[in-house]
């Protein structure tokens, strides 16, 4: 028998302590790199919320599967008014793909 009896426990611990600061330091990540572009993406989105408001960009049905209301997705936040629109569900799952 090669396997110790009695150690399988105490890997599975490790194992998932691991993952779990892993996550941890994932997320610290996520959110000093979100930071970064929080200033750009609020100020592309306030662009965006204006030109709508005022008629200069029309506000279109998702791109994917044509459902209203659609939410504009930057692809450059440097470009507010160049947006693709997509229902929340795409966009979520657009943004989803994104980040992984
Ligand atoms: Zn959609
Ligand atoms: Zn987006």
């Amino acid at each position: 028998m090669p396997y110790r009896t009695g150690t399988w426990g105490d890997q599975a611990k490790h194992r998932s302590e691991g993952r779990k600061s892993y996550f941890a330091e994932y997320q610290r990540q996520w959110r000093l790199r979100n930071a970064e572009h929080w200033e750009e993406r609020h100020a592309a989105r306030r662009i965006l919320g204006r030109a709508v408001a005022n008629g200069s960009i029309k506000r279109m049905p998702c791109e994917n599967c044509g459902s209203q209301p659609a939410q504009g997705h930057h692809r450059d936040y440097s470009k507010p008014l160049e947006v693709v629109w997509l229902c929340k569900r795409h966009h979520l799952r657009l943004h989803r793909s994104l980040s992984s």
